[in-house]
């Protein structure tokens, strides 16, 4: 199975020559490929818009995905509620999407992968249709306003462990269990949605399941209530987040919720693993908010209100860091990666990635803070650790040839980005110093936390806090295709 988040261990076996980029990016590029494609259908293509008042429907102007999000508009809270049929895998939703007109909108688009079955603007009923499987286009009575604040409500529903994109089936499903989880795309299988992280909102998540199961989702549980034959659970995000980062788990799980570490924190695992296993994996991510507070004494102030963690018994091959609550697939929850998917709370999820093709300042942070949770927990140093990587790895290994800083959409998770992206931070700190660099990475959460950045903007504030130009440094390690030269300059010697 594919590796997602999961990186590959930061202190590591010699790495093999034949290691194969994760099969998962495989698929990320035929997707690529295909929302290009897509991407340059001309925006005036439908007759009788004014191309001056519609942004180019379907286009979030990624340079990896273009088809993932939309322009034109900024959502402020989406209100979804789910009715999760777990036996047959059959969703039926309804949205409420609050947004704001960034321009004058005679149509726009959401990100839907299933069928839509009604579409109201601010209530009234509105034309809409299906350009391409992943894009809604909708057509209000009016136009809207740029500024004004507009409500569209969607009604859908269909089968998504049965919908693709791009060679691609996100939805992680069994008879007894479901878990949205997925990057970078999972949101338009379960709900409408201006799907890129530049665009965060609030969310307000109701799951209908049948009486017996749970549902888990992100932030704190606002209530339950029993039907006759259904519970309905009402799960309330206080703090904006990218759509991708939204999840939800369906199933009969073991849930604790409790105040640990002075946070909400809520943990759930899935009876369909081992008691054994379910056991330990309750112990581990029971950890979250004392790992959560660690990261928090590394880096500055948790941005969030909650905490916590789910394991599914889904054999889903990754973990991933949905905000407020990261989901484990079965396997061992290592310390390793709770500290990998709780660093992201941080660096992934407060501070977004502007394009897909900045995903080393998601991947190379949180792989940075597991060696440094090594490095203060009894291990090697950050220090011995990137010798050793960069000793390990000879120069003529296709690890070396990823450009971190741009590896290419079918390479956003290839092993380079985790690991070359956590040696270039442990490489930034030998040659900056110790205060100097964790300034930086705490300014970096502070200042650019609640919105997106770009790996410019990372090379800037690093320039910025060092005093000294770092352009030689970020270019031996991040923009080029062969392995940095030991010198001062990389910080390989010190
Ligand atoms: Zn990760």
């Amino acid at each position: 199975m594919p590796e997602l988040c999961r990186h590959p261990a930061p202190f590591p076996r010699r790495p093999s020559r034949r290691r194969a980029s994760p099969r998962r990016a495989t698929r990320a590029a035929v997707l690529a490929v295909v929302l290009g494609l897509l991407a340059t259908t001309p925006a005036v293509s439908a007759p009788g818009v004014d191309p001056a008042a519609a942004p180019r429907p379907g286009n979030g102007g990624d340079s990896y995905f273009p088809g993932h999000g939309n322009q034109g508009y900024d959502v402020q809270r989406y209100r979804v509620r789910i009715h999760y049929r777990t036996a047959r895998k059959r969703l039926e939703g309804r949205a409420a999407v609050v947004a704001r007109a960034e321009q004058r909108l005679t149509r726009f688009h959401l990100d839907l992968r299933l069928r839509p079955l009604s579409v109201t603007v601010n209530g009234r009923r509105a034309a809409f249709s299906k350009p391409s499987g992943r894009e809604l286009r909708v057509v209000p009575r009016r136009p809207i306003a740029a500024g004004e604040r507009f409500r569209v409500v969607v009604r859908y529903g269909g089968f998504p462990a049965r919908l693709g994109w791009g060679g691609e089936r996100p939805w992680q499903a069994s008879r007894t269990e479901a878990v949205a989880m997925g990057q970078p795309q999972i949101a338009a299988w379960w709900f409408p949605a201006n799907d890129h992280p530049r665009d965060r909102a609030r969310m307000d998540l109701t799951i209908v399941v049948p009486r017996g199961q749970q549902a888990i989702a992100n932030g704190r549980l606002v209530g339950t209530r029993k039907r006759s034959h259904r519970t309905v659970w009402r799960w309330r995000a206080a703090e904006p987040m990218a759509p991708y980062l939204a999840f939800f788990a369906v199933g009969r799980f073991d849930v604790r919720t409790s105040r640990a570490a002075g946070l909400h924190q809520v943990v759930a695992a899935s009876r369909r693993l081992p008691a054994r296993a379910r056991k330990r994996a309750l112990r581990q991510l029971s950890r979250s908010a004392a790992i959560t507070r660690w990261l928090e004494s590394q880096v500055g102030e948790y941005p969030f209100g909650a905490t916590g963690g789910v394991a599914t018994a889904l054999d889903t091959g990754f973990a991933l860091e949905n905000q407020t609550r990261p989901t484990y697939g079965r396997g061992a929850i290592t310390t390793s990666l709770l500290v990998h998917e709780l660093a992201h709370q941080w660096f992934g999820n407060h501070v977004t990635v502007a394009d897909w093709s900045d995903i080393w300042l998601n991947e190379g942070l949180a792989t940075f803070m597991e060696v440094r949770w090594t490095e203060t927990h009894g291990g090697m140093s950050g220090a011995q650790w990137l010798d050793r990587a960069w000793r390990w790895r000879d120069p003529d290994l296709p690890f070396w040839r990823v450009r971190v800083a741009d590896p290419g959409p079918r390479r956003i998770f290839h092993s380079a980005v985790y690991t070359r992206g956590a040696m270039t931070l442990q490489a930034l700190r030998n040659r900056i110093g110790e205060d100097a660099f964790w300034r930086l990475l705490r300014r970096w959460a502070a200042e650019r936390g609640g919105g997106s950045a770009t790996t410019a903007d990372f090379t800037a504030l690093a320039e910025e806090v060092a005093g000294t130009d770092l352009d030689a440094f970020f270019d031996a390690w991040l923009h080029s295709s062969t392995r940095p030269p030991r010198s001062r300059t990389t910080g390989l010697v010190p």
